[in-house]
């Protein structure tokens, strides 16, 4: 039997209530399948360990991550502690130590949760957007001359790599392949901006050459929020920059529905090191404690998990499950639930045992 090494880092915030409830549904999936278990390891990294220690996680942290075969996070954010200092004292060490280059989101509207757009409804909106997660626009480079004098200039500049460029392309092209449609949207801004974004563009059409089979056409990232909003049912696969993609994929999980249902998989596609997995939402200390936090977001990322782990089948059983409870109305308040995080929980577990 395989037994998989799950390092565990609920962090901050509501992320021990939704880990706690992904973890028991990853149990429920493996005691009912019975071709894996999991070994799991909790780490108390995150902004309390900041406040005592000065650090989020010990200076060896991602060494410590290297033995895992995936993590299981939850979210990092305190209202006391900088966002900046949350944000790289703990989330990219790992994505960028580990070469995370794929930032996976899948977004679909659930049954039961009901869109922002009149009239779509679950079926017509079922995207995954691969976000390039190294380099571009959030390569750090840049600088401030002149500080606070009238002619100071401030340079923010995207890195873009045509090894970068390419090997995203190519995760985005078999991805596209391997879902029913096979079908993808390369986004960019090659009309306004001429250098990297032309490459973008050249590079897209040289990797699909390796993708016959695959559907694919170009469009440009303000055109495409309009394309999301009105014709949604027009889309399946979608790639774009580091910047790109993280707005896309607000408006994505806006248009699904809620915050509290979106996961995200931080992937290294070459398996070198351990692919990261964790819901899109943040900390959310307005609810922290209440006992409502929604943990769809948590099972669904622990979902994309087992897939990367080669769990498919398990994979597939938690997603038909969180779907029928979602269905039946067991859902938390945020998407006009009255039930609390537990009740969905033990429903999406009685799910998982009862179904045939
Ligand atoms: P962070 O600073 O870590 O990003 P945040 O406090 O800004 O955290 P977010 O998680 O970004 O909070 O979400 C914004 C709001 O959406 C939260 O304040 C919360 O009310 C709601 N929300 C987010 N996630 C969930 C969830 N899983 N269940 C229910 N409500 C949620
Ligand atoms: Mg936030």
């Amino acid at each position: 039997m395989k037994t998989y090494k799950i390092a565990a880092i609920p962090a901050d915030g509501i992320g021990p209530e939704v880990i706690a409830a992904g973890l028991q549904a990853l149990e429920a999936l493996a005691r009912r399948d019975g071709g894996f278990r999991l070994d799991v390891t909790k780490f108390d990294w995150g902004s309390a360990r900041y406040k005592k220690t000065g650090a989020l996680m010990p200076e060896d942290g991602t060494e410590q991550l290297k033995a895992f075969d995936a993590i299981f996070f939850g979210a990092v954010g305190a209202p006391d502690v900088p966002d900046h200092v949350t944000l790289w004292g703990l989330r990219l060490p790992i994505c960028q130590g580990f070469d995370q280059y794929a930032n996976v989101r899948p977004t679909k509207i659930l049954p039961g949760i009901s869109s922002p757009l009149a009239g779509v409804k679950t079926g017509d909106l079922d995207w995954v957007i691969v976000r390039e997660n190294s380099e571009g626009e959030y390569s750090g480079h840049g600088g401030r001359a002149h500080k606070g004098l009238p002619e100071e200039v401030g340079t923010e500049v995207s890195i873009f790599t045509r090894v970068g460029v390419t090997r995203i392309m190519r995760y985005a092209f078999a991805l596209a392949q391997a879902r029913p449609r096979k079908f993808l949207t390369v986004v960019t801004k090659s009309n306004a901006q001429r250098f990297g974004m032309v490459m973008w563009d050249e590079i897209a059409a040289e990797v699909a050459t390796e993708f016959p089979d695959v559907k694919w056409d170009k469009m440009l990232v303000d055109a495409m929020t309009v394309r999301m909003v009105r014709a949604p049912r027009s889309l399946d696969t979608i790639v774009a920059t580091n910047l790109h993609a993280d707005i896309l994929s607000d408006l994505a999980g806006a248009l699904a529905g809620s915050l509290g249902v979106a996961p995200t998989g931080n992937i290294d596609p070459e398996r070198r090191f351990p692919s990261m997995f964790e819901p899109i939402h943040g900390s959310a200390f307005d609810i922290t404690g209440k006992g409502i936090a929604n943990p769809v977001a948590t099972f669904w990322t622990a979902a994309q998990m087992l897939e990367h782990l080669g769990e498919k089948d398990a994979a597939d059983r938690l997603m038909r499950s969180v779907e029928n409870v979602c269905a039946s109305g067991i859902m938390t308040p945020d998407v006009n639930g009255t039930a609390t995080t537990q009740q969905v929980t033990d429903a999406v577990c009685e799910a998982i045992r009862s179904e045939n």
